[in-house]
């Protein structure tokens, strides 16, 4: 009776154990793609699903599920599924793991491989790095140089790293570039004399190396016939640059004096062009006039003048409102240029051009009539005007030296005056000056400046 009154007692608590744990065992979590998952940062957390029994009963509709992920920021998040069942809280965790590894980006400026003079420092041309994540990370970039390798590395918030490298060859390929002064052919005339005009040499990694070129060949002024002229120069790096010139020996054609080249030129002085047309007027040692105005420095009119040009009068201000709304208004403004010319030199210059030759119709609108009378008063009051009868197109149509040169070329006459309208101030006139005088020189033309006593050559007036 005892015996079997304990075994009631164990039966029955061992029963209330039972019970009490059968009310708190857990229900069963089936979750789907796992307890842990691994996002790319960007991408968006998305539900694969669960299940949720308990003693074959489905609790799933029950469970709500709580999460706080942040997909624009890396790190571990929790994903919490809670199920309430006979008022007591069940929960399951899963873990999600927003990471990134994408590299970084390291774009460079300029080659990756990139080839610079032997004796040059690489300069930098740039680069930037950017991350999906961290964004610019161009300022992380480290820099080493070992030997001829530039590496740049970057390392993103995540720990992902990028290298790129440059590579720099020291080298010279190029050879350097011989310039000949006054170009690759020269004529001369039997009996001249002969002097080289003149050269550069210029490398990319040496610079001026003129003072390396060789020369050989020779000319005999005194025998007609073609000659050469090599010239060669080696840089640094072995690279060599040869370059010939002809130079021509032939009788000096004969000018018989009829056929006249006056060169003149209008509106200067100017720096940089009238200077270097005078170089060249006295390097081919011929003379031309220039018809100034009150522009440019007083020592271009000056240098003129003593090395034998004739300066004439173009007027000072040169605008046509001025200069022809009036007739004194003319003379004033002519005055002004001549007395400048006079200060400059001592020379009282009477040798004039209208500006827009006195044939222009522009002074029509200023006055009417008045080409008519300072064509005649001009001449009445002792000066001498001189219009063109070829126009080198400098001052509109034409503006390249090739231009200008086949423009007066074209227009050249034989046995003639021929007045020669450019524009000092002009720097495709100026370059194309020595062709035309080369071209004149070689056809039989004499050329001659403005005196006095030159007769006028003159267009009909329009006004
Ligand atoms: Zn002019």
């Amino acid at each position: 009776m005892k015996k079997k009154y304990v075994i009631s007692i164990i039966a029955i608590i061992l029963l209330l154990i039972g019970i009490i744990i059968l009310f708190f065992w857990p229900p069963k979590f089936e979750l789907k793609n796992g307890e842990n998952i691994t996002l790319k940062y960007g991408q968006k957390y998305k539900e694969p699903g669960y299940k949720v029994t308990r003693f074959g009963k489905d609790y799933t509709k029950k469970v709500k599920v709580k999460s706080k992920i942040n997909k624009n920021k890396l790190g571990t998040y929790e994903v919490i599924y809670e199920v309430k069942i006979a008022g007591i809280n069940f929960k399951q965790i899963r873990k999600v793991k927003i990471s990134d590894n994408e590299k970084p980006k390291i774009t460079l400026k300029g080659d990756k491989k990139v080839s610079i003079c032997p004796h040059a420092e690489y300069k930098e041309e740039g680069y930037s790095a950017t991350d999906n994540y961290d964004g610019d990370l161009t300022k992380k970039v480290k820099i080493t140089k070992k030997d001829n390798i530039i590496t740049y590395f970057v390392k993103d918030t995540a720990g992902n790293t990028t290298k790129v490298k440059r590579t720099i060859i020291k080298e010279d390929k190029t050879a350097p570039v011989i310039t000949l002064k006054q170009g690759s052919t020269i004529t001369l005339y039997l009996n001249e004399t002969w002097k080289d005009p003149g050269y550069t040499a210029i490398d990319n990694c040496d610079s001026d190396i003129t003072n390396k070129v060789e020369t050989s060949g020779n000319v005999n002024t005194k025998k007609l016939g073609t000659y050469k002229i090599t010239y060669s120069v080696t840089d640094e790096a072995g690279n060599v640059a040869k370059i010939e010139r002809t130079v021509k020996v032939v009788n000096r054609p004969v000018a018989d004096g009829s056929s006249i080249i006056y060169l003149t030129f209008d509106d200067g002085p100017k720096e940089g062009t009238t200077n270097v047309i005078l170089d060249i007027l006295k390097e081919e040692n011929v003379k031309a006039t220039f018809f100034v105005t009150n522009s440019g420095p007083d020592y271009l009119i000056k240098r003129a003048y003593d090395e034998g040009h004739t300066v004439g009068l173009h007027t000072a201000s040169h605008n046509y409102q001025t200069v022809y709304s009036s007739v004194d208004n003319y003379y004033r403004d002519l005055k002004q240029v001549q007395n400048r010319v006079k200060r400059i030199t001592g020379y009282e210059s009477k040798i004039i051009r209208f500006p827009g030759g006195s044939s222009n119709t522009i002074s029509k609108k200023y006055s009417k009539g008045i080409m008519s009378v300072l064509t005649k008063d001009t001449v009445n009051k002792g000066y001498r005007y001189y219009d063109w009868n070829i126009s080198s197109g400098d001052a509109g149509e034409v503006s390249t030296a090739s231009g200008v040169y086949n423009t007066v070329i074209k227009y050249l006459k034989k046995n003639r005056s021929n007045m020669i309208l450019m524009h000092d101030i002009k720097p495709y006139t100026r370059d194309a000056l020595r062709n035309i005088i080369k071209y004149g020189k070689n056809n039989g033309y004499t050329f001659a400046k403005i005196t006095m006593s030159t007769p006028m050559i003159t267009h009909g007036v329009n006004n």
